[in-house]
């Protein structure tokens, strides 16, 4: 016997996703939970991988499951696939495991020849709608399963539109139709030198190779390589009884979430057209009525469908994305699937759906994604810059505010050239008269989309919205020329490669650029909850990355537990600062150089003293000096030039003199490999009396405010230690400058002493190095481009690209932690320095702390906090919680 290739919509369930696909799945469930779901049946994914191994052949034994569970269909529905009579038509519509909005299209209508054609014109009593299935057949057929360009369909159908009155497809008549068939059958014959297939099993048999092979389309790689979806996934194909929302003014169809989208109301929210089929609402093709009109135009229906819409939420215990027909009167369930939704909708729907008792606190917080999170914190306009632009006639239209966020960039109106700009680093708004699936990789390398027609379910606003990208759709007052590269409105001309900015909370599109300001975390109440739930799960800290007071303050704002990683070099580079801290590295001696470390010591006590006011009764890390010393000097280059041109003109003697000698120093200290060379711990210990005045500063400055009152928590950390002799050297002189201090002052301070693990040598040797540190930070920077042998600004910007676009490594180790190889590393330091110390404080301070992946490694490997930058935060509270909850 040969595989079960095929289900039958009553044969499944929703636990067979992977197998039957997202939409397959939901049907079956639909099917058996008795809701109206048209008959028909599901080819597995399984059947889609066995095709690609056999070399695009169906798998042995699926054909003849086809056909059987298509006789099964018409059973059911008493209708004869093929027949002159009593036709059955079927659409075929793709559906991965997850969806993938969009991204392989359905055909509709299947079964349609010139036969059944006049069947379904006699028993539906209206020749009309038999013409327009079968012309929208012919086209969906042509563009889907025979890569005809759509713009031709278009244009044919165009020509006819225009010479009705109302110019709307709803005029055409029947004669029209007719001919628009016959100029689609003659196209389809010019462009493929074939005719359109007769046979409807032909029909059926090409257009469900067309699905599988779109697996492997140019437009789903690109949609899985951007969501990290597997290639061997396959995609399952669905047969399902079509349906007529085309039969009239009491048929129609629709598309509606049990929920906003947009703002998580609890709201029915979507949109409807009367006499038109599901593709007309998808491709924005006709900008539809929102749902609310079903309600008076059929309110019996209306009322069923909200049941139904409650019933399967309560059922997935999810916000749900449903499709509708109507035909003639009677409701049709096309399809139920969680719905994508904004960044803020998703978190008030989970925060919603607890006090409703839907789902649990644990549940709410796993529905929400980092990605999420982070969107909430990002950026918005300024007010006051949106109106002083309107009041500059900046404002060009109003158009439906399809996915929020603030996005300005260059229009650009073409997705092949959006995606080659925003390669070079600029910032896109891909503007378009409609979005398709081609336009996919164009809109994620974008910061915004902007439309001219669609609605809010239309092909841009659902791919927008899943993907966190701000969103302007049906701006019908703008005229977007593609072909000329620009838009126009009123007068107004926008060209490619102009500024313009939109508005995606308000559907507001402007010229040039409105200033953003930050986002204020105190009114996003639902956002609070959320995180306040994901604070009673997750165990690990969450600390910042912050240098100053003002960083400090926000991401205490934001929930943030404590410093893991303070500089302490920009306080040296501060222009009124500069000359100090170049004479003090200049000083031959160490007595030179203890004369501008004591003018130093004032500044840094002050910095340290804003942070620990900001931080009273948390911990701060303090890093002391680790960059290059060249960083603080001028730059080679520009000296070299100078000396030159001062010498060559000889206009200033003095002045060549004193370039000449910052040259030498510079020279002195030039370093081939700076990253490498004299920097870190290094400092400390080659030039006399730095890091002395720096843990002086600090004691001081942590004395000065415990005396105040404050409650002082501080660590200083020793950067870059390779080896144990380091650190020992180090600590121990460090710890008499702070016991000396704290004498003088009077008053003791909480205080550790540790170091950053950051160099393979460092990891490897942890248990030595415990010796001496109470805690370890791991620098994951610093840490990956070590083990990788990867100058991380050469590799970022030359190679790494590359790397990850062929697979050479799974993801940029520098955004998200390499956990077979540096955690490795990080792993036998922990088990390491826990041998020789078992209550050693564990961290991480690299970028890693606020990706989420690498959050959950550094939960399961036990650190006790991870830190990062004060607007991560809220992402790695979350992330935190749910590296908890997945790991129990
Ligand atoms: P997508 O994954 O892009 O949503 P679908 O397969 O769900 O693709 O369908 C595209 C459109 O065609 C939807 O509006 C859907 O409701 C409609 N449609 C699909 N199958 C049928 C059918 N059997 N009868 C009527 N309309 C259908
Ligand atoms: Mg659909
Ligand atoms: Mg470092």
């Amino acid at each position: 016997m040969s595989n079960k290739w095929v289900y039958l919509f009553h044969e499944g369930d929703r636990s067979m996703r992977d197998l039957l696909g997202g939409k397959g799945a939901g049907l079956a469930e639909m099917s058996n939970a008795g809701l109206p779901v048209p008959p028909g049946f599901t080819c597995t994914t399984e059947a889609c991988l066995a095709f690609f191994s056999a070399g695009r052949q169906f798998p042995e034994g699926m054909w003849e499951q086809v056909v059987e569970a298509m006789h099964a269909t018409e059973r059911e529905t008493g209708k004869v696939f093929g027949d002159a009579k009593n036709p059955l038509l079927v659409s075929v519509r793709s559906g991965a495991r997850v969806s993938m909005p969009g991204m392989m299209e359905t055909v509709l209508n299947i079964g349609l020849n010139s036969e059944t054609l006049k069947g379904l014109a006699e028993l539906s009593g209206n020749e009309r709608f038999a013409y327009d299935s079968y012309r929208r057949l012919i086209s969906m057929f042509g563009r889907t399963v025979k890569d005809i360009k759509g713009e031709l369909f278009e244009a044919v159908l165009d020509r006819f539109k225009a010479q009705t009155k109302g110019g709307r497809d709803t005029d055409l008549t029947v004669d029209m139709l007719k001919e628009v068939v016959a100029a689609y059958k003659e196209l389809y014959r010019n462009q493929l030198g074939e005719e359109f297939p007769e046979d409807v099993w032909e029909q059926l048999r090409q257009a469900i190779t067309a699905v599988f092979d779109s697996w492997f389309g140019p437009n789903a790689a690109t949609y899985r390589r951007f969501h990290g979806i597997s290639d061997d996934w396959g995609t399952a194909v669905n047969i399902c009884t079509m349906v007529f929302g085309n039969m009239g003014d009491d048929s129609g169809t629709g598309v509606a979430f049990t929920r906003n989208p947009n703002t998580g109301e609890p709201e029915l929210y979507g949109e409807y057209l009367t006499n038109a089929q599901g593709e007309d609402v998808v491709a924005g093709i006709r900008t539809p009525f929102p749902i609310a009109e079903l309600e008076r135009i059929n309110p019996e229906i209306y009322a069923e469908f909200l049941r139904l819409g409650k019933m399967l939420e309560g059922h997935y215990r999810d916000m749900q994305d449903l499709e509708l027909t109507v035909e003639r009167g009677k409701l049709w369930m096309l399809q139920t699937r969680s719905g994508k939704r904004t960044a803020r909708a998703a978190v008030k729907i989970a925060v919603d759906q607890v006090s409703e008792g839907l789902i649990t606190k644990e549940e709410a917080v796993m529905r929400v994604t980092p990605d999420q999170v982070d969107a909430l914190v990002h950026p918005v306009f300024d007010e006051k810059a949106k109106k002083a632009a309107q009041g500059r006639g900046d404002l060009l239209t109003h158009g439906l505010n399809a996915s929020p966020g603030a996005a300005t960039g260059v229009a650009i109106f073409d997705s092949a050239r959006a995606e080659a700009a925003a390669g070079m680093g600029q910032d896109v708004i891909l503007v378009r008269p409609e979005t398709s699936p081609d336009d996919v990789g164009g809109m994620l390398s974008s910061k915004g989309v902007l439309t001219q027609h669609g609605g809010a379910t239309s092909h841009a606003a659902v791919v927008a919205r899943a993907n966190n990208l701000p969103c302007v759709v049906g701006c019908e007052a703008i005229n977007v020329d593609v072909e000329r590269r620009q838009f126009t409105i009123g007068k107004r001309t926008i060209r490619e490669g102009d500024t313009v900015s939109i508005d995606g909370f308000t559907g507001e599109v402007f010229a040039g650029t409105i200033t953003t300001v930050e986002p204020d975390l105190s009114r996003e109440h639902d956002l609070a909850t959320l995180l306040s739930w994901a604070d009673e799960v997750r165990t690990l800290g969450i600390y910042t990355n912050a240098d100053h007071p003002r960083e400090a303050k926000v991401a205490r704002s934001f929930g943030a537990e404590g410093i893991g990683l303070c500089r302490t070099e920009h306080m040296f580079f501060e222009e009124t600062r500069r000359p100090t801290v170049v004479s003090m590295i200049m000083a031959r001696t160490d007595e030179a150089r203890a004369k501008f470390l004591a003018r130093l010591l004032p500044y840094q006590r002050e910095d340290f003293e804003g942070i620990f006011e900001a931080m009273d009764g948390l911990p701060t890390i303090v890093r002391l000096i680790d960059p290059p010393m060249h960083e603080f000097l001028p730059s080679r280059e520009s000296l070299i030039e100078e000396v030159t041109r001062l010498r060559c003109t000889d206009e200033n003697p003095k002045l060549l003199a004193e370039k000449e000698e910052m040259l030498a120093l510079v020279n002195s200290l030039h370093e081939i490999n700076p990253m490498m060379g004299l920097r870190g711990c290094r400092v400390g210990l080659t030039m006399g009396g730095v890091t002395e005045m720096q843990v002086q500063a600090i004691f001081e400055a942590a004395c000065r405010q415990a005396k105040k009152g404050v409650d002082v928590h501080v660590e200083v950390m020793i950067p870059l230690v390779t080896h144990v002799n380091e650190l020992k050297a180090e600590v121990t002189k460090l710890r008499q400058v702070a016991e000396e201090v704290m004498e003088r002052e009077g008053v003791r301070v909480d205080h550790k002493f540790g170091t950053m693990i950051e160099t393979p040598r460092g990891a490897v040797t942890a248990d030595e190095l415990a010796e001496y540190a109470e805690f370890f930070s791991f620098g994951t920077n610093d840490l990956t481009q070590m083990s990788f042998g990867f100058s991380r600004d050469d590799a970022e910007g030359k190679f790494l690209k590359t790397y990850v676009d062929r697979g050479i490594l799974p993801k940029n180790p520098f955004q998200s932690l390499d956990q077979t190889g540096v955690g490795k590393l990080m792993a036998m330091a922990v088990k390491a320095g826990k041998q020789t110390r078992p209550d050693i404080e564990l961290g991480i301070c690299g970028e890693h702390g606020g990706d989420a992946d690498s959050i959950d490694f550094c939960h399961r490997v036990g650190l006790k906090y991870v830190s990062c930058s004060p607007y991560r935060v809220p992402v790695a509270r979350l992330a935190a919680a749910q590296a908890a909850l997945r790991n129990r």
